[in-house]
């Protein structure tokens, strides 16, 4: 599956912002101000995965494989590697892109509103992704007697192999683990759902003070992540904005 990989420059990992994989997410994360040693990270990911199947066994390898290195955690709605090109072409100019790694999931709520779009009509929302979307999925949606969920499925099959090959174009080595949240053990207590809007950088601590399974995570560049705090407020019905893009300022609500 593993390109040639550069030896210089960052890994960039790129995740849906869906809140039932950010458990996942930080376990890439390499922090200064809260180093976790490798055997916690692997010790966590058995913890957090029902299932110790081949994608968990991909996970893990390819969390050793990062762990120490620089690593950059982006998220979207859908894994969408085409909606953070500005963020990726700055990470290039910055600190290049050694490998990037693409965790993709199913029931997406992403995939629910690319396949809607393409079902009914195109919104703002699902023109984000449909430059990429392969023709396949536009003859599976016109097709007549398509129904909603079949849209749906084919969407988030073809999702990995489309992340792909955006992601080809800013690096050699793409790794993709297609995520199945049936075998991630989630904490569904709590109602109410938050969503952490934050520029690329420190992924894990800026999820202190907000309960994991409950918060979904918005990380790029400000101009690329806004068509996903929409999707994040108007599709998803997340209502707790916490905007840490403000540079030195304190949290700031966008909604409530
Ligand atoms: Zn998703």
């Amino acid at each position: 599956m593993s390109g040639i990989e550069t030896p210089s420059g960052a890994a960039v990992v790129i995740g849906c912002m869906d809140r039932r994989l950010v458990g996942t997410l930080r376990l890439f994360e390499n922090d200064a101000d809260s180093p976790m040693t490798l055997a916690q990270k692997l010790g966590n990911l058995s913890n957090l995965y029902k299932v110790h199947d081949r994608n968990y066994e991909e996970l893990r390898r390819l969390i050793t494989e990062t762990h120490g290195k620089k690593v950059i955690i982006l998220s979207n709605a859908g894994a969408n590697v085409r909606g953070l090109e500005a963020t990726l072409k700055g990470i290039s100019k910055t600190d290049g892109i050694s490998r990037i790694i693409l965790l993709p999931h199913n029931m997406c709520g992403g995939m629910s509103l690319v396949a809607k779009g393409l079902y009914e009509h195109a919104t703002e929302e699902s023109d984000a992704f449909f430059g990429h979307l392969h023709g396949s999925l536009y003859s599976a949606a016109l097709t007549s007697g398509a129904e909603l969920k079949d849209v749906q499925e084919k969407a988030e099959r073809l999702n990995p192999d489309i992340q792909r090959e955006a992601a080809g174009k800013f690096s050699k080595s793409v790794d993709v683990v297609f995520v199945d949240l049936n075998k991630i053990n989630l904490n569904e207590e709590g109602i109410e759902h938050y969503a952490i809007v934050a520029l690329p950088g420190r992924y894990a601590v800026n999820f202190n003070g907000t309960p994991r399974d409950q918060t979904y995570g918005i990380f790029g560049l400000t101009g690329d992540t806004k068509i996903d705090v929409k999707i994040a407020g108007d599709a998803l019905g997340i209502h707790h904005f916490i905007d840490l893009t403000v540079k030195g300022g304190p949290r700031k609500k966008l909604k409530s």
